[in-house]
């Protein structure tokens, strides 16, 4: 282990908390069978470290991407703390340098320097601590407690009531095993999985021009995450999954609190800016590859591309003049029967953008099959 490189008690720390749940955890199953406690506290406290940390961390405070009554933040402040991943401060000033400078050396887990070091080398690497582009954060009321008692409230959130509340059922070792070691070990890299493997595989729908991907399998995995092209493209959305039906946990746990009202201004990008996002992704590897090849028959699929983008020019501006016309309505009076039109027009817009989305996708797969 190269001294100079890397912080040797972080390292230490980080290799042998998943070492520790490895060997620790089924040597005590063997010497001491399981009870139902010990799962249970295992998957109570992932669900709440997990979502604190999707939820709170990520898009309540990194992203702004909704807003949440004090009692919501400070809930979501303690439990998210109980994944251990540093202060609020800390994380969402590397977390909005990861999206202002993604890829580059500035971007602290960068997948362009290996899965290794965006997974959780960067965290056990030396490097000067830097917080910035934070100040907003800093002034609420739960970052301040979280930035001064953040160690001693990690401690016991991790490991002190696990091994509390398995006391009360006569195993505290067991619930220190169950509900702290292998609990916080898990919430880490479900979470480290999201700059790793989220920046390595998937697909690239709405952006190329990122390492970002999405995933529906690793969204299973890190509470809805895995959609991160999407995230990456539109990052102030609250969710990720855009779909209903796309395993969004965190979107869901964001919506059910807003019909308490202890969440609020949700942000959503509008379909239209979602479609073209979409459209202008698959034009741009329509072009690349027709770049490269200059026979008379990509000529021929040259026209028709440019020929998609000025219909597409013209539904988005439409598309554009409706929604302002929209939200006039909405500010005054609603008039009788004009939502009703403005919502048919909004449909019949979305199945043109749907349209050529789908004809460019054609022509691309054609393209990259040499069918044409
Ligand atoms: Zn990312
Ligand atoms: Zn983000």
């Amino acid at each position: 282990m190269n001294s100079t490189i890397y912080n040797i008690p972080k390292t230490i720390f980080l290799i042998g908390l998943p070492l520790a749940s490895m060997i620790g955890v089924p040597l005590y199953v063997y010497q001491n069978g399981v009870v139902w406690q010990e799962p249970a506290m295992l998957l109570i406290g992932w669900f709440f470290a997990g979502l604190g940390i999707t939820v709170g961390y990520h898009r309540l405070f990194a992203h702004r991407s909704f807003k949440a009554k004090p009692l919501t933040e400070w809930f979501i402040m303690f439990i998210s703390t109980a994944a251990l991943q540093n202060k609020i401060v800390n994380w969402c000033s590397d977390h909005r340098r990861h999206h202002r400078m993604l890829d580059t050396k500035q971007d602290p887990y960068s997948i362009t320097e290996g899965f290794f070091h965006a997974h959780i080398g960067w965290i056990m690497k030396k490097t000067p601590t830097i917080i910035e582009g934070v100040e907003d954060l800093q002034k609420k009321s739960c970052v301040k407690f979280q930035s001064r008692f953040y160690w001693p409230l990690a401690i016991s959130l991790c490991f002190l009531l696990p091994v509390v509340i398995g006391s009360l059922y006569g195993r505290p070792l067991g619930g220190f095993l169950w509900g702290g070691i292998l609990r916080v070990t898990l919430v880490h890299h479900f979470t480290y999985f999201i700059n790793s493997l989220c920046h390595y595989a998937g697909t690239k729908p709405y952006d190329v021009n990122t390492t970002a991907r999405d995933s529906w399998y690793m969204a299973l995995l890190t509470f809805g995450e895995g959609y991160h092209n999407f995230h990456h493209k539109f990052q102030w959305d609250y969710r990720n999954g855009i779909r209903w039906y796309d395993f969004d946990p965190s979107k869901w746990f964001i919506k059910t609190l807003s019909y308490f009202r202890l969440t609020y201004d949700l942000k959503k990008v509008q379909e239209s800016r979602i479609l073209k996002a979409r459209f202008d992704c698959l034009s741009e590897q329509v072009t690349s590859i027709l770049n490269e090849r200059s026979s008379i028959t990509y000529k021929k699929y040259l026209t028709r591309l440019d020929e998609a983008n000025a219909k597409v020019k013209s539904y988005m501006k439409s598309w554009r003049e409706l929604e302002k016309e929209a939200s006039k309505i909405n500010v005054l009076e609603s008039i009788p029967g004009k939502i009703n039109q403005i919502n048919s027009l909004r449909l019949q817009y979305k199945i043109k953008m749907n349209g050529a989305i789908n004809s460019l996708s054609v022509i691309l797969v054609s393209l990259k099959d040499n069918l044409v």
